[in-house]
């Protein structure tokens, strides 16, 4: 073919990202698979959050593939921001959070004069850009509806909100069965997201993102059939069309200089002691923990979780990201983290870590995490069990499926779903994160759940491997994007 007609039968698709780490990350990713397979790939986004990957992007666009970012300015005079301030992961408050959102917002029209000025072929966009459902109905393209999170979550939101089992309940605590599940899970309705369980200001905004998924053209998950393919049925019977093409991260890094190039370089911890630390400790006995890259805990639950990561005798790293505004929270971590030097029990990170690095450690044996998507799918490939502690959103849901359905985690007992916790709340206390602890490190205890884990690890790798399911995925849903494309040029009148 000449490169005339390559060119013409070239692929462009435009990815459009949500500015947070744990929607940016795999999207990207997800871009640069793309273009690895032939695509012209452009990726929309602002300023800051560009700085985050554009070396990576560049290193891809010289080795020769066709990939580039499109920068458009953050309003963040606008909405009272401070310049660079781009992302939810730099949100300390809920008011800053709500500035950001805005902010994404405000640049809708800039956005779509784009999609027209680069006539894609496709669209994919975040889950929460629910608008992006009439920018590609305008163009007559299809729009990928993208989600990196569980196919489990998914199912069990339809079918709360559908069947309405938490109705009714006399209190928020007891129990009920998510009906048309294939397995048994049970939940109470605090474990539910606002929207959910409560009218929020968030309920409307996910009306429309579930509605925007419904008419988008297929969902692109960052996932892989072996890991939890009856719910990825279960979606595709109930909800629409899809594709598992994940696990994105273990597929586009394949090096460790890559791997540590990954997402927010400037925060990273100096390598050399915290590698050197994870060399001095024995293999799989070191537990990680990590809440990701929006949490923030209040001070007495750090000084719960702080107590009983000591009490548990077992050794850990803890990323723990900054929150300026509690004085009191520094001066007892300052000593916590002083007296784990000295009894080199524990190390703490601050700010961000280089998870896919650590989480490949042999020092490391366990993931006490807050079941974001895709620290679990990190966990997963790298054949760990976890403790689970979720915070907010669709997390409660992931506990159930790592618990309950993969049975390759142990939960600490989180009850109650909310997005920034205060000091008033219950929380989890010291002893219960203590014997969570004790039950995943413990050997004999967790022997099962670690043998799962490697079996789900060997799968996701060979997912992704030529022949796997998520590769055979990728292929095929490429292929239907040139013949939709094919299809509108041959519909296309001659001018
Ligand atoms: N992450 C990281 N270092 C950190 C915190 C987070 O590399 O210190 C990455 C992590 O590997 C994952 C993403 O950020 O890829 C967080 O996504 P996740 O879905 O786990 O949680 P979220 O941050 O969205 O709550």
């Amino acid at each position: 073919m000449s490169v005339e007609a390559e060119t013409q039968h070239q692929l462009n698709v435009i990815f459009l990202p949500y500015p947070a780490p744990g929607h940016m990350i795999p999207m990207v990713d997800t871009a640069r698979l793309f273009a690895k397979h032939g695509v012209s790939v452009t990726i929309i986004t602002t300023p800051a959050n560009a700085l985050n990957f554009q070396k990576t992007i560049d290193s891809d666009f010289n080795c020769g593939y066709h990939i580039r970012t499109r920068v458009l300015p953050f309003p963040a005079a606008q909405v009272g921001l401070p310049d660079g301030l781009e992302n939810l992961k730099d949100a300390t408050n809920l008011e800053i959070f709500e500035k950001v959102r805005l902010g994404i917002l405000m640049i809708k029209d800039e956005i779509e004069l784009l999609f027209q000025e680069l006539q894609p072929d496709s669209l994919v966009t975040d889950m929460l850009l629910p608008w992006t459902v009439e920018s590609a109905a305008k163009l007559g393209i299809p729009r990928l509806y993208y989600y990196s999170s569980s196919y489990f979550s998914t199912c069990a939101k339809y079918s709360i909100r559908k069947y309405q089992p938490h109705k009714g309940l006399v209190s928020d605590t007891h129990r009920f069965t998510i009906p048309g599940l294939p397995h048994n899970v049970e939940m109470t309705p605090l474990q539910l997201e606002d929207g959910l369980r409560i009218e929020s200001s968030f309920t409307e905004f996910f009306d429309a993102v579930h509605e925007s998924e419904s008419r988008s053209y297929a969902a692109l998950y960052n996932n892989f059939h072996e890991l939890e393919g009856d719910y990825e049925q279960l979606y595709k019977s109930t909800v629409g069309k899809s594709w598992s093409v994940g696990p994105v991260s273990a597929w586009v890094y394949n090096d460790d200089e890559r791997k540590t190039n990954r997402g927010h370089k400037e925060d990273l911890a100096q390598e050399s002691e915290w590698l050197d630390w994870l060399n001095s400790k024995q293999n799989e006995s070191v537990l990680y923990v990590s809440f990701g890259s929006l949490s923030r805990l209040p001070h007495s639950q750090l000084v719960e979780l702080a107590h009983g990561l000591e009490h548990s005798g077992h050794s850990f790293i803890w990323v723990i990201r900054k929150n300026n505004e509690s004085e009191n929270v520094h001066s007892f971590l300052g000593e916590f983290e002083e007296k784990m030097k000295e009894s080199k029990k524990g190390y703490i990170i601050w700010n961000w870590a280089p998870q896919l690095l650590i989480l490949d450690h042999p020092a490391i044996g366990g993931f006490l995490t807050h079941c974001g998507w895709n620290s679990i799918l990190e966990s997963v490939s790298a054949g760990l069990p976890m403790i689970t502690w979720p915070i907010f959103g669709e997390q409660f849901y992931n506990e159930k499926l790592v618990v309950d359905v993969l049975k390759i985690g142990v939960p600490v007992g989180a009850k109650e779903n909310k997005l920034v916790a205060t000091e008033e709340d219950a929380g989890v206390g010291r002893e219960e994160i203590a014997k969570a602890v004790v039950h995943l490190m413990g050997k004999e205890e967790s022997r099962d759940m670690r043998r799962r884990a490697r079996k789900l690890s060997d799968a996701a790798k060979k997912s992704i491997e030529e022949g796997g399911s998520s590769y055979h995925n990728l292929i095929q849903l490429l292929d239907e994007l040139k013949s939709l494309k094919i299809t509108r040029a041959l519909d296309t009148p001659l001018k």
